[in-house]
């Protein structure tokens, strides 16, 4: 999509969503009543309050040298976050960092103008900065709303730390929902105790989202959300905060909070039960997307560069067939590759371009190659599979077609990998 398509999209309202989890996108039209709907602000431990709503979470870390604010939700939101600050005691002028979870606009959509009115400096990861700029435009944010561009004083990476007073928070880059999705850590002090806190970003795959495929939301949108589940089960969440309430239950952790359990908030079979329940999800989409291994095929992959590679050549040889891209298939074979269709022998890459190229009147609507063994000696690979294609003549009705296939890749002094051999059956055939 183009970034003038994305930004008309992005600005013409809101995706329809799944509603496995709570606190994803917002359902129609309509925002929910809870993005908006005002909680009084309270204090979560020592120096740390909550100034969000009742849905939308916003943190507030104050000290002596100045405060830090964690997300400021809507543009809608602005004003209720002040009047937050300002009813706990504090000025909201005495923000000097805002930090970030997601470039979504539920979550940073109030961002530039908190900003702009407290002279605060936004601190964000990279590729949610990259996002934030183009005010909420690019991978990840297809279908959302926008929102007035942020300027990143700071770019955080990974482990990066932020202090200020006696706080410090480590930025933990925990991409997937957003491509520079960012959970918080540190220390907070609740009653008489440390306790370790998470803030996380969200785990959620949006209904748009493409984990796997020819064309993936964003290249390593897989791996991305695999990975920020294993590095989030590996931080303490004891204290366990969210980007959006529902993620830790604010409503009833406040209840009980306020009828005197002081480390209500204290909840880390919740954070587990959270991250259990989003891999759960992240997985079930990737069956539905083609990885019948989940999140623990797409790591065991992603540590394999090799077969990563093959994989990813693959794919790219679905699209270039669908899109009767010819140079981009030729670019997949060696230079005298064997192609072995039933009955057929055709020789070099020249010849195999043509034979996999354009049909007068024939639109192919998609190619898949699923490999179920890839057996890889160094320079060599052998992939065996099943393919399986659709397609119309003219306005004919949808074919479809599969078979059993037998790739041998070859890997170029270039260091790529290139079909050498390629013959496939058709049962019966
Ligand atoms: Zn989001």
């Amino acid at each position: 999509m183009t970034m003038a398509a994305c930004l008309t999209v992005a600005t013409a309202g809101w995706v329809l969503p799944g509603r496995e989890l709570p606190g994803q996108e917002p359902a129609s039209q309509e925002l929910p009543s809870s993005w908006t709907e005002p909680v009084e602000p309270f204090a979560l431990g020592e120096e740390l309050w909550y100034v969000g709503t009742a849905e939308l979470g916003s943190y507030l870390f104050t000290s002596d040298d100045g405060h830090i604010l964690l997300d400021v939700p809507l543009q809608d939101n602005v004003e209720q976050v002040e009047a937050n600050i300002r009813t706990l005691g504090f000025d909201p002028a005495d923000v000097r960092i805002i930090l970030t979870t997601q470039a979504h606009f539920d979550h940073v959509g109030g961002v530039a103008s908190f900003a702009r009115r407290h002279g605060a400096r936004v601190f964000m990861s990279a590729a949610d900065a990259e996002m934030a700029a183009r005010g909420g435009a690019g991978p990840g944010a297809e279908g959302l709303t926008g929102y007035q561009p942020v300027r990143a004083a700071r770019i955080l990476g990974h482990l990066d730390r932020v202090r200020l007073g006696g706080w410090e928070l480590t930025a933990h880059q925990t991409p997937g929902h957003t491509p520079g999705c960012t959970s918080w850590s540190g220390t907070a002090r609740v009653g008489e105790d440390p306790v370790p806190f998470v803030v996380g970003c969200s785990l959620g795959v949006l209904p748009g989202y493409t984990l796997h495929g020819a064309e993936p939301t964003y290249p390593g949108i897989d791996t991305d959300f695999c990975r920020s589940v294993a590095h989030l089960r590996s931080l303490p969440g004891e204290l366990f905060l969210g980007a959006h309430a529902s993620f830790f239950g604010l409503a009833s952790k406040r209840r009980a909070q306020e009828g005197g359990e002081l480390r209500a908030f204290v909840d880390p079979d919740r954070y587990r039960d959270y991250l259990d329940r989003n891999a759960a999800r992240i997985d079930s989409v990737l069956v539905a997307q083609g990885v019948p291994g989940g999140c623990a095929q797409v790591l065991e992959e992603a540590t394999d560069p090799d077969r990563t590679a093959i994989l990813q050549a693959s794919r790219a040889f679905s699209r270039a067939y669908v899109q009767g891209d010819t140079a981009a298939v030729r670019a997949l074979y060696t230079e005298d590759a064997l192609l072995l269709p039933r009955g057929r022998e055709i020789r070099g890459r020249e010849a195999i371009a043509r034979y996999f190229g354009p049909v007068a009147g024939r639109v192919n609507l998609s190619h898949a190659m699923t490999s179920s063994s890839l057996e890889i000696r160094d320079d060599q690979a052998v992939d065996i599979g099943i393919w399986s294609n659709r397609w119309r003549m003219g306005d004919g009705p949808e074919q479809e077609a599969s078979a059993r296939y037998l790739v041998v890749w070859r890997r170029g002094d270039d260091g790529r990998w290139r079909i050498e051999t390629d013959m496939w059956h058709q049962p019966g055939g």
